[in-house]
């Protein structure tokens, strides 16, 4: 009997899995495997939306491979350590597993590489899994990566991505592998409230939901606030419950501007992957520095606590702040001027937000979340890091009769129209019958700091 082990990692989905149908091919037998790394939980801040998404994720993939005739293995430790000892409990020739983009997924390839080769057995590293097409696949004269996103959008637009794999029709998994409970959703603490559900089944729904309707008034409607228009993909891909590749295929195939549009967008997340991939430091430091001094100290921190509390005095940075409490999730535009708001209007560093975030977001991802960060900070890839998202404008813009500060700032919910994102310009009486604060900085003034701190050099 040949066995191999399949490691799951950011690809929870027996659908267009290259490593799943490697290991089916060469062996008979497969043991597929997740590992819970305590290290990873450790690394950064508690993040129970993402758990309980997991754990929703885990809970479907083994519903997935039981229907195969399978089920998953789940284990609990050093990730290198436990898939040494599944392959020689199962006396697996080898493991297959998806190629991740960070450092901390090379260094555990890396380490799991060695270890297996000690051990006589192979590692099969999968591309284009996590990503619709591969981190590196692509590069400009002279560098190992794009750091502009047109140029990459117009060359990855024209790359020849694999074809969708259909998902197995049987997974046959040797018996008597130890595994841990699957952990479930309801034993995550500390969950918001309108979490999203997890899971490639769900995952697979939205997409063809999404792609039969939803993608009609994308272009149109993807920055409108309140009509919140956009795929809600984000869980389902970070997780890799929905394959990337296969969205693009799917999406390409149905055709029309909302499709093409969503399809730049994949883009953009297989663009912050290969700026991660090729500059792993990026998921921390500046990936341009512009040698800011943050602010720090008790005001600085204040000025942080009331971003994070929704209580900045800007309805549509506080109606953001609170959808991303109340649902582990945000809208994009709303994640944009958030960010401008913290590192230009505030001028706080980036990583206060990025931590923020992480600590909320159900699709908090180090690439997309950092590297999206630091283009709004102006030190990342945006060619013009200058630039500043003004509240009001965009608010005004965006949710212009104000529906979306009504659905998350309710002590606003009396006011009507434009009127909604300037309530300290109504008269004092009727200012008064609002319980709601003054903004924390004028914005003129914040502009001017976050001018002379970047002129300064
Ligand atoms: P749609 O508009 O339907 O887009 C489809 C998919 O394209 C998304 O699901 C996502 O996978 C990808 N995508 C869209 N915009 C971007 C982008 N700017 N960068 C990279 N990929 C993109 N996205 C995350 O997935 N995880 C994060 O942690 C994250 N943090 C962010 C932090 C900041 C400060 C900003 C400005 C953006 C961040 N984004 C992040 C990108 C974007 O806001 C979300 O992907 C998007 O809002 C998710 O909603 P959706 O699935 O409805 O997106």
């Amino acid at each position: 009997m040949n066995v191999s082990v399949v490691l799951f990692t950011s690809d929870l989905r027996v659908h267009d899995h290259p490593p799943l149908r490697a290991a089916l091919n060469r062996g008979n037998h497969v043991v597929p495997l997740f590992v819970r790394d305590p290290a990873v939980d450790r690394a950064g801040p508690p993040a129970p939306n993402r758990l309980a998404f997991l754990a929703a994720c885990l809970t479907d993939l083994d519903a997935g491979l039981r229907e195969r005739g399978g089920r998953l293995v789940v284990r609990t430790g050093d990730p290198v350590d436990e898939v040494c000892a599944v392959v020689r409990e199962a006396d697996a020739d080898d493991v297959h597993m998806a190629a991740g983009c960070s450092g901390f997924a090379r260094s555990r390839e890396d380490r799991l590489r060695r270890a297996l080769e000690a051990d006589g057995r192979r590692l099969y590293v999968h591309d284009g899994v996590v990503t619709a097409l591969p981190a590196g696949a692509v590069t400009p004269n002279g560098s190992d990566h794009y750091a502009v996103f047109t140029p990459y959008y117009g060359r990855w637009s024209r790359e020849r991505l694999r074809e969708p794999i259909a998902a197995p029709r049987r997974v046959p998994v040797p018996d008597g592998i130890r595994s841990d409970d699957v952990p479930a959703p309801a034993d995550v603490p500390g969950v918001s409230a309108g979490l999203a559900t997890g899971g490639e089944k769900e995952g697979r729904k939205r997409l063809t939901a999404w792609l039969g309707r939803g993608a009609d008034t994308y272009e149109e409607g993807h920055d409108d606030l309140a009509g919140d228009a956009t795929s809600h993909l984000s869980p389902y891909l970070h997780f890799g419950a929905v394959s990337a590749a296969e969205a693009v295929h799917r999406a390409r195939s149905r055709g029309g501007h909302g499709a093409e549009a969503f399809v730049r967008q994949l883009c953009w997340r297989d663009f912050h992957h290969q700026v991660l991939a090729a500059r792993p430091d990026a998921a921390a430091g500046d990936y341009r520095t512009r040698h800011d001094r943050w602010r720090r100290g008790k005001e600085a921190e204040a000025d942080l606590r009331a971003w994070r509390e929704g209580r900045t005095g800007y309805p549509v940075v506080d109606a953001a702040m609170r959808q991303l409490a109340h649902q582990g999730w945000m809208h994009n535009r709303g994640r944009l001027l958030t960010a401008s708001f913290l590192t230009k209007t505030l001028y706080l560093d980036w990583r206060e937000g990025a931590r923020h975030f992480m600590e909320l977001l159900v699709d908090g991802d180090v690439a997309n979340n950092q590297l999206n960060w630091q283009w709004m900070a102006g030190t990342g890839t945006d060619s013009r890091p200058n630039r500043v998202l003004n509240p009001v404008i965009q608010g005004k813009r965006y949710d212009p009769d104000g529906a979306y500060v009504r659905r998350w700032v309710p002590e606003l919910a009396g006011l009507e129209g434009a009127a909604i994102h300037e309530p300290w310009k109504l008269p004092g009486l009727e200012r008064a019958r609002y319980d709601y604060p003054d903004p924390v900085v004028e914005l003129a003034d914040g502009l001017a700091r976050f001018k002379h701190a970047r002129d300064r050099d």
